[in-house]
């Protein structure tokens, strides 16, 4: 399926995010415009996909695979129970004669597993953390295209090319890359502005996919401010990317999945139904308790690494503290942080972001300092706050679906 899908990427369109800025839209011809001669970080790919209707998502796959596992332990344990004793004796004398057997490949195969996984152990290029993740760069692309059918599901769902958003996430791209490029040499971004995530909810959101492709929702474009709040959330999403956060994102997601679908199975096998399916129902919710455990993690580190980034590009970091407030503003106008679970949270609150912001600010003013950048200007962007906080209602009031879930 996956190779099937890169065969949908029917156009592509480059951007030259050049030298002086200026970013030139070069219509459809050849995917890569940019002269050989241009580094790889001044290129600042546009992609737009032909979607073919008859492309099966495989959604209900893991849902299948569950289902399959409930179904066979039900259908062994029923078996076994109906088995007489002399019957059941039978079997436990023939795994008894074999056991050494068992264990023997049991431990074999544990042992070769331990093995692979520990070669799936590698460190980002910025913290030097060791990372889990499970892929390599062509499986990796084929996650990526899978998920992003998945998230902009349409061509009618993408912006066009020729949009100023992009103009705008060029520049800010180009600037940050020039202000990193120790990071970011030889590293070229892919970006796509969507109205509506899944082509269904339309919210203020920035995603990034493992083969540092930026996904953008259009309406985050009416939340932020200026330039420099844009420049920290696309920081947040390349730092998601170099700390190689969606990779081992979906390696622990299929992991876990593999070890709860055998779980499943070994409990439906061995528990009566009612028994298994409480089990069942606490393992999920303990397993998805840890994954927002995990993403929270990761948000953090994102939060910290995007920081510094941003603040080599020299932006003004009150800004970040004014686009916290700002999101703090969208929860409580449109209601959306009412049924969020602390536990469930796959983000930190936004109180404890606007605090990690707030602890490393001097740091990252000394940086700015290092760096060269301009001094901050007398007047504090927060002090516009009331301004967006009455510019967000009106527009509310004007449009109940600005900035709202559009099922
Ligand atoms: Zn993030």
């Amino acid at each position: 399926m996956y190779s099937k899908y890169s065969q949908l990427i029917t156009s592509k369109t480059l951007i030259c995010a050049r030298k002086s800025l200026l970013c030139k839209t070069v219509p459809e011809p050849s995917p890569f415009q940019c002269k050989r001669s241009e580094k790889k970080w001044q290129c600042l790919k546009v992609q737009t996909s032909g979607f073919h209707t008859t492309q099966k998502l495989h959604f209900h796959t893991p849902v299948i695979l569950c289902l399959g596992s409930i179904l066979a332990g039900h259908f062994i344990r029923k078996r076994w129970l109906r088995m007489s004793p002399i019957e059941q004796e039978i079997v436990i004398r023939w795994y008894k004669q074999r056991r050494h057997i068992f264990h023997g490949c049991i431990k074999i195969l544990s042992a070769i597993l331990i093995i692979y996984l520990a070669t799936c152990i590698k460190r980002d290029p910025i913290l030097k953390v060791p990372r889990f993740v499970l892929f390599n760069e062509a499986q990796r692309i084929q996650n990526a295209k899978f998920l992003f059918k998945v998230v902009v599901q349409n061509e009618s769902n993408v912006v066009p090319h020729d949009n100023h958003m992009y103009r705008k996430v060029a520049k800010i791209i180009k600037k940050l890359t020039n202000a990193n490029k120790e990071i970011f040499k030889d590293i070229d971004w892919d970006v796509t502005i969507i109205y509506r995530i899944f082509n269904i909810a339309s919210i203020p959101n920035v995603l990034i996919l493992p083969d540092r492709h930026i996904i953008i929702l259009a309406d985050i474009f009416n939340l932020i401010k200026s330039d420099d709040q844009l420049a920290f959330i696309l920081a947040h999403e390349m730092s998601h990317e170099m700390l190689y956060h969606p990779s081992q994102t979906i390696s622990l997601a299929v992991l876990s999945n593999d070890v709860i679908l055998i779980s499943t199975f070994l409990i439906w096998t061995f528990y009566p139904a009612r028994i298994a399916a409480m089990l069942c129902s606490f393992m999920y919710i303990v397993q998805a308790i840890l994954f927002a455990w995990f993403k929270r993690g990761c948000e953090r580190e994102a939060d910290k690494v995007g920081l510094r980034l941003a603040a080599k590009s020299c932006i003004d970091l009150r800004e970040i503290l004014t686009f916290w407030e700002i999101m703090k503003m969208y929860d409580e106008l449109t209601g959306a942080s009412m049924f969020r679970l602390p536990f469930l949270n796959e983000h930190p609150s936004l109180e404890e972001r606007k605090n990690i912001t707030i602890q490393l600010m001097p740091k990252m003013n000394q940086l700015r300092d290092q760096v060269g950048c301009p001094e901050l200007p007398l007047k504090d962007p927060r002090d516009y706050l009331p301004q967006y906080k009455r510019e967000l209602e009106d527009e509310l009031r004007r449009n109940p679906r600005f900035l709202g879930m559009r099922w």
